[in-house]
């Protein structure tokens, strides 16, 4: 009897947890975002390490793309530029929501920014013809072309050709030239994907994804300030040319890193995007204060794939940089020591 109970209670329970308005989580979610960082930056003030920074509000939220300032208010839609969630990598590829944004800076280099990103991995998965992904195409067989879409399965490649997108009188007539030992042409649809979005999407997770990880310990060094140019101009080249590399890195890799090689000096994030089809596995270099950039990502464009670097692993998931003062020192003697002009310690 004991046990039919307990049992009848665990239902209960399920089902007050589902019926949970994802509004609300959705909320909750922000405000303790909102409250995890601003009690962090409100630290940092007492400790004097927000040089020429005022704080304008009790609780203050600063946006880590404008470096605008926020508060409690702002978590509200009545506000006029509300702080959104931040997913990184984006919610359709497998991504969390870590941090906040303002609703300006989401807007203007959020949605627009993860769709090339998404569109472009989907477009990969379908030319290396991975179980799952799926392509528009227009198909020529025997001299008659149509539009299909060209779909992968487990054990097939699958033309589909719909009456609906094609002349009937067509779609018929093509289906009778397919015959065992006739070649379908294959013309894929031309891609939508602007590449220099696709990259600049790929560092905007790297960012976010660093700056939840260390908060504004690091993110409002102006070393950040091309990053953020870039996040704000995805039309226009300001970032690099070689801060990522694509080599298959594994799932235990995953994570943030510090690349301590002279001349390499920067913040390595590799960073896992999933679609239907695959996850692949990015890494992206931010920059240290200090340390141009443009030097670093010059020097990891002239590597051949697979090449191996010194790094420092900060932390894990386990130390939380925004409360942890031990480890905040640690990070901060780190990269205090890669921008000292002493020469490195002996190997
Ligand atoms: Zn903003």
């Amino acid at each position: 009897m004991d046990v039919i109970l307990q049992k009848w209670h665990i239902k209960i329970y399920e089902f007050i947890v589902y019926k949970v308005n994802p509004m609300v989580k959705a909320a909750e979610k922000r405000k303790k975002i909102f409250d995890r960082f601003s009690t962090h930056l409100s630290e940092l003030n007492k400790e004097g390490k927000l040089a020429g920074i005022e704080l304008k509000h009790d609780n203050t939220y600063i946006c880590p793309i404008c470096l605008n300032q926020f508060s409690n208010a702002d978590l509200k839609s009545v506000s006029t530029n509300m702080l959104t969630s931040e997913d990184s990598p984006p919610d359709c590829l497998g991504g969390k929501k870590v941090a906040l944004t303002c609703k300006e800076c989401n807007n203007r280099c959020g949605r627009e920014l993860d769709f090339h990103l998404q569109e472009g991995l989907l477009e990969i998965d379908s030319r290396e013809f991975l179980p799952y992904s799926t392509r528009k195409a227009e198909v020529t067989i025997g001299g008659v072309t149509v539009k299909g879409e060209i779909r992968v399965t487990e054990k097939s490649v699958e033309v589909h050709v719909s009456e609906k997108n094609n002349n009937p009188e067509v779609a018929k007539e093509h289906l009778t030239k397919v015959v065992p030992n006739e070649v379908a042409t294959v013309k894929p649809k031309p891609s939508r994907v602007d590449p220099l979005k696709f990259e600049v999407a790929l560092l905007k997770s790297a960012y976010i994804l660093a700056f939840a990880k260390f908060g504004y310990n690091l993110f409002l060094d102006p070393c950040y300030d091309v990053v953020r140019e870039q996040l704000n101009k995805p039309d226009q080249r300001i970032y690099p040319e070689g801060f990522f590399t694509k080599q298959p890195f594994t799932k235990e890799q995953e994570g943030i890193y510090f690349i301590l090689e002279k001349g390499y000096e920067s913040i390595f994030v590799i960073l896992p995007v999933m679609t239907k089809s695959s996850t692949r596995r990015f890494g992206v270099a931010l920059p240290l204060p200090n340390i141009p950039i443009e030097k670093v990502a010059g020097k990891l464009k002239e590597q051949d794939a697979g090449f191996g670097l010194t790094v420092e692993f900060m932390g894990g998931n386990e130390v939380d940089y925004l409360t942890n003062k031990e480890e905040v020192n640690k990070l901060n003697n780190l990269v205090r020591s890669i921008n000292s002009p002493e020469p490195a310690a002996p190997k």
